[in-house]
C-alpha cells in the first residue's frame, strides 16, 4: 500500500505540488495523467526522494515518513521498498546490459554477485534480451535500453514500482514492445505507478487513473470513470484534445 498526504513541493516561487493527496492498494496499477508541468513527475520523484518534498507525509507498506523529517535511514528504507523507471533509461553507460541490472543487487541489497548475476540474467531473459547480457547501453536502441531499466527494477523484487513517463523518449516504433513488457510487469500483480501520455495503456492496463492539473488532483477513478464519464470540467478538456 502506498499512501501520500498533503504532499507539497515548490521550487522557488513555483508551486509545483499544491496539496497531493493519492492512496494506491497492493497490487493497483495506477496511470497519472496530466498536462505537461502539472507536477506528475515531481510527485513520483518525491516518493522515491529524489526529489524532497516540503510537507505531507508519505507511507509504503508499513513504512510511513515525514517527507520534510525523513532520516537517512528512512530515505534508504524507502527506497528499497520502491524502484523507479525513467524517462531516460539513467543507466550507467561504462556497464554492460548485465551490470546495469546487477548494480542495485550488489551495492544496495548486499546480495552476493553470483546469485546477483543469476537474478540479472534471467530479468533480462524475462523482458526479452538474453542475448544482451553483454551489450552497452550506446550498442541498445532506445526500447532495449528501457527494457534494461525495467529489468534492472523488477529484479529488485520492489513493493512497487515508479514509472516516470517510460515512453517518452522513445521513437514511435519502439513504444510498442516497451509497453508490452511493462504490460507484462503489471500481470504480474506488483503495485505500480505510471505517469504516462499513452492513452490507450491507460484504457486498457490501469485500474485507477489519477487526473493532476496544476498542481493538484483533480479527478481520479476506473478508466471508464475517468475516460467515458469524466465529470470534471479540467479533465474532460485534457481529453478531448489528447484522444
Ligand atoms: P511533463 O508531462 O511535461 O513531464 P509533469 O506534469 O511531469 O510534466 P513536472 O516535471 O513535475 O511536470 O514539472 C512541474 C513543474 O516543476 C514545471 O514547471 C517544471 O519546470 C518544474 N520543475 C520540475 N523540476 C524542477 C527542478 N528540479 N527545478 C526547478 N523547477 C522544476
Amino acid at each position: 500500500m502506498i499512501e501520500v498526504k498533503n504532499a507539497r513541493k515548490s521550487f522557488g516561487q513555483n508551486h509545483v505540488l499544491k496539496d497531493v493527496s493519492l492512496h494506491v492498494n497492493d497490487g493497483d496499477v495506477v496511470v497519472i495523467l496530466g498536462p505537461s508541468g502539472s507536477g506528475k513527475t515531481t510527485l513520483l520523484r518525491c516518493i522515491n526522494f529524489l526529489e524532497k518534498a516540503d510537507g505531507g507525509t508519505l507511507t509504503v507498506g508499513d513504512k510511513t515518513v515525514d517527507f520534510r523529517k525523513a532520516s537517512k535511514s528512512d530515505i534508504l528504507e524507502i527506497r528499497r521498498k520502491t524502484a523507479f523507471v525513467f524517462q531516460n533509461y539513467n543507466l550507467f553507460q561504462n556497464k554492460t546490459a548485465l551490470e546495469n541490472v546487477m548494480e542495485g543487487l550488489v551495492t544496495a541489497r548486499k546480495v552476493p554477485k553470483e546469485t546477483a548475476r543469476t537474478r540479472a540474467q534471467e530479468a533480462l531473459e524475462w523482458v526479452g534480451l538474453a542475448d544482451k547480457w553483454d551489450a552497452y547501453p550506446s550498442q541498445l536502441s532506445g526500447g532495449q535500453q528501457q527494457r534494461v531499466g525495467i529489468a534492472r527494477a523488477v529484479v529488485l523484487d520492489p513493493e512497487v514500482i515508479l514509472f516516470d513517463e517510460p515512453t517518452s523518449a522513445l521513437d514511435p516504433e519502439l513504444v510498442g514492445e516497451t509497453l508490452a513488457v511493462i504490460r507484462r510487469v503489471a500481470k504480474t500483480g506488483i503495485t505500480m505507478i505510471v505517469v504516462t501520455h499513452e492513452m490507450a495503456f491507460a484504457q486498457e492496463a490501469a485500474n485507477h487513473v489519477i487526473f493532476m492539473d496544476g498542481g493538484v488532483v483533480v479527478e481520479e477513478g476506473s478508466p471508464n470513470e475517468i475516460f467515458v464519464n469524466p465529470k470534471e470540467e479540467r479533465t474532460k478538456k485534457f481529453l478531448s484534445r489528447i484522444l
